[in-house]
C-alpha cells in the first residue's frame, strides 16, 4: 500500500527566543505511518515539537521540519505501576491533565521530572534530556525513560532501551533530534502523596547563603533560586530561594489551571526592558520576599510553571527577540566562576528579571550529550541588542569554558564550535549514531571543524 506524503508548507517557524527567523519546509504527520512518508521529504530533516527551545537547536533552515504535534495519542496507562506509553507529540500538559482526571483518593502519579513549562512534547523533553527543580534528587527526564521507538530515515523503527540498542538509546536521550524521529516513549511516573505542594520562599543575601540553603534543603525534593543578576558589590548573588515538596494531604486535587486569558498580544517596545527598569524591579521584588522561611500549601502549577500563566510572554522582548544563556560549571570551580559570571552580567546592565541559579546533583545523566553535570547552573534572559549582547555572551562562554563547564543546547543560538566541542567531549561518539539525513542549524554550527590557534594568542 502506498502512503501519501503529508502536505508540505513553507513558513518561518520560531523558537522561543524569536531571534532566529528563516523559511523552512514543514510537514506535520498525523499518524506514525505518515511520519515514515514524511521522512522521504527533501533533507536535511529535523523533528520539531512545541518550539520551546530558545535558540536554533529546533531549527533547520534550508531543510524540512517534521512537526510532531499530530502524533499525540495516549497508548497505554498502567495505573498500578504508574507507567505510561504515549506518542512523542503528547505534551507534559496533556499528561498532567490526564493524571488529574484519573487521580484516585489514595494514589497520585506525577511527572518524575518537569522543566519550567508544561508546554513541551515528550519527544522534545527526551531530545534535550530536560531537568527540573528536582535534579539533585531525581536526575534528568531520561533517567525515568523505560524505552522509546525511533523511526530512522531508512524506514526502520528501532526499539531502544537500556537493554535493547543501548547506545542508540543513550544517543537519542539529549540527542537534540539528530538520531531520528522518536515515535513514542514509555515513561515511569512518580508516586506522590498528593497534587498539592508544600512551599517555602526565603530571601537570602549572598552566594554563600545560597550554598548554605541548598545544603540544608536535602529533604526538600525541589529547590531553585531566583537571583537578582543586576545586584553587585556586597549584594552579588542575592536572591530568593524556593524549596518545595509534595504535601501529604487528603484534600481533593487542585483544579487544573485553565488556559490563561493573560497574554502579550504584541511585541513590546524594546525600551521597556532596560538596566534601570529591571534593576528597580529586582530590588523591589527582593525586598518584598520574606526574610524568614514562610511555608504555604498550594497547587503545583505556580511552583513549576509560573511563566505559563502569561501566554506569549516571550513577546515582552520586542521584535528582535532575546537569548537565554544557561551554563553549568563543575562544583569545584563554581566558587570562582559563578561570581565572575554574575559580575559580568551585572556590568552589562542588560539582563532581564528572569534569572535562576540551581545546584545540580550527582546522578549521572543517561544521554551522551545530556547537559547536566554535578555543579551549579545559571540561566538568564538577555534582550537581543545585537553586537553588544553577543560580546557579553562571548565573555560568559569564556568564563564557563575556563571553569570546565558547558552551555545548554536547548537554550543556545550562537555558541561557537570550539566551546561546544570543549564542553561536550562525547560529541564525536554521538555523531556516529546520528541519522545521516538529519541535521539542524545548531548542529551545523557546533560540529564545524575547529582550527586550533597555534600562535598562543
Ligand atoms: C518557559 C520555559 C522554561 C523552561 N524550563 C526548562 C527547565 O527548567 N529545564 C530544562 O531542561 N529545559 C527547560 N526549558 C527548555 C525546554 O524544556 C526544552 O527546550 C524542550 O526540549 C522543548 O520541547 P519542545 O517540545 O518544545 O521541543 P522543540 O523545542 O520543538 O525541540 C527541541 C529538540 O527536540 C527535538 N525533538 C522534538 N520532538 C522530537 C521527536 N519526536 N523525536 C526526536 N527529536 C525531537 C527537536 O529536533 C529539537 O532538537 C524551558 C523552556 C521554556 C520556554
Amino acid at each position: 500500500m502506498s502512503v501519501d506524503r503529508p502536505r508540505m508548507t513553507r513558513r518561518v517557524p520560531l523558537s522561543w527566543g524569536r531571534a532566529h527567523r528563516a523559511i523552512h519546509r514543514v510537514v506535520r504527520p498525523a499518524f506514525p505511518v505518515d511520519a515514515s512518508a514524511a521522512l522521504a521529504s527533501a533533507g536535511p530533516l529535523l523533528p520539531y515539537g512545541m518550539g520551546r527551545s530558545y535558540g536554533d537547536s529546533c531549527l533547520n533552515p534550508g531543510g524540512t521540519l517534521i512537526e510532531t504535534q499530530g502524533l499525540d495519542r495516549w497508548i497505554r496507562f498502567d495505573q498500578e505501576a504508574g507507567i505510561i506509553e504515549v506518542e512523542a507529540g503528547v505534551t507534559l500538559a496533556d499528561i498532567l491533565a490526564r493524571l488529574h482526571a484519573s487521580a484516585l483518593p489514595a494514589r497520585h502519579w506525577f511527572l518524575p521530572v518537569t522543566p519550567g513549562t508544561k508546554f513541551v512534547t515528550v519527544g522534545g523533553a527526551i531530545a534535550n534530556d530536560v531537568h527540573g527543580k528536582n535534579h539533585h534528587s531525581a536526575g534528568c527526564f531520561g533517567s525515568h525513560l523505560l524505552s522509546l521507538r525511533l523511526l530512522r530515515s531508512d524506514g526502520t523503527v528501532r526499539i531502544c532501551s537500556p537493554d535493547e540498542n543501548p547506545d542508540l538509546f543513550a544517543a537519542t536521550i539529549g540527542g537534540i533530534g539528530l538520531t531520528g524521529l522518536i515515535l513514542s516513549a514509555v515513561l515511569q511516573l512518580k508516586p506522590v502523596p498528593s497534587l498539592w505542594m508544600e512551599v517555602e520562599d526565603i530571601r537570602y543575601h549572598s552566594l554563600d547563603a545560597f550554598y548554605a540553603l541548598s545544603a540544608e534543603s536535602a529533604d526538600w525534593e525541589y529547590t531553585v533560586a531566583w537571583v537578582d543578576c543586576l545586584a553587585s558589590g556586597t549584594d552579588l548573588g542575592r536572591g530568593i530561594f524556593t524549596r518545595a515538596r509534595h504535601a501529604a494531604t487528603d484534600r481533593a486535587p487542585p483544579p487544573p489551571r485553565l488556559e490563561t486569558d493573560l497574554s502579550i498580544p504584541i511585541d513590546a517596545p524594546c525600551f521597556m526592558l532596560n538596566g534601570w527598569t529591571v534593576g528597580a524591579f529586582n530590588a523591589l521584588y527582593w525586598h518584598r520576599a520574606p526574610a524568614m522561611p514562610k511555608r504555604r500549601i498550594g497547587s503545583y502549577e505556580p511552583v513549576f510553571y509560573p511563566l505559563d500563566a502569561i501566554r506569549g510572554w516571550n513577546r515582552l522582548y520586542g521584535k528582535a527577540g532575546f537569548y537565554q544563556y544557561q551554563c553549568v560549571v563543575p562544583q569545584g570551580n563554581a566558587g570562582a566562576a559563578v561570581p565572575a559570571l554574575l559580575r559580568a552580567v551585572a556590568a552589562g546592565r542588560d539582563a532581564s528579571f528572569l534569572a535562576v541559579l540551581k545546584k545540580l546533583g550527582n546522578r549521572p545523566s543517561p544521554g551522551m550529550l545530556s547537559f547536566p553535570m554535578p555543579g551549579v547552573t545559571l540561566a538568564l534572559d538577555l534582550p537581543n541588542r545585537g553586537v553588544r549582547t553577543h560580546e557579553l555572551l562571548n565573555l560568559l562562554d569564556q568564563i564557563t569554558a575556563e571553569a570546565g563547564g558547558r552551555i545548554y543546547p536547548a537554550k543556545d543560538g550562537r555558541v561557537s564550535a570550539r566551546d561546544f566541542q570543549r564542553g561536550f567531549p562525547a560529541w564525536r561518539d554521538f555523531a556516529r549514531h546520528m541519522d545521516p539525513h538529519f541535521s539542524s542549524s545548531f548542529w551545523r554550527r557546533v560540529s564545524a571543524p575547529v582550527i586550533e590557534d597555534r600562535t598562543g594568542c
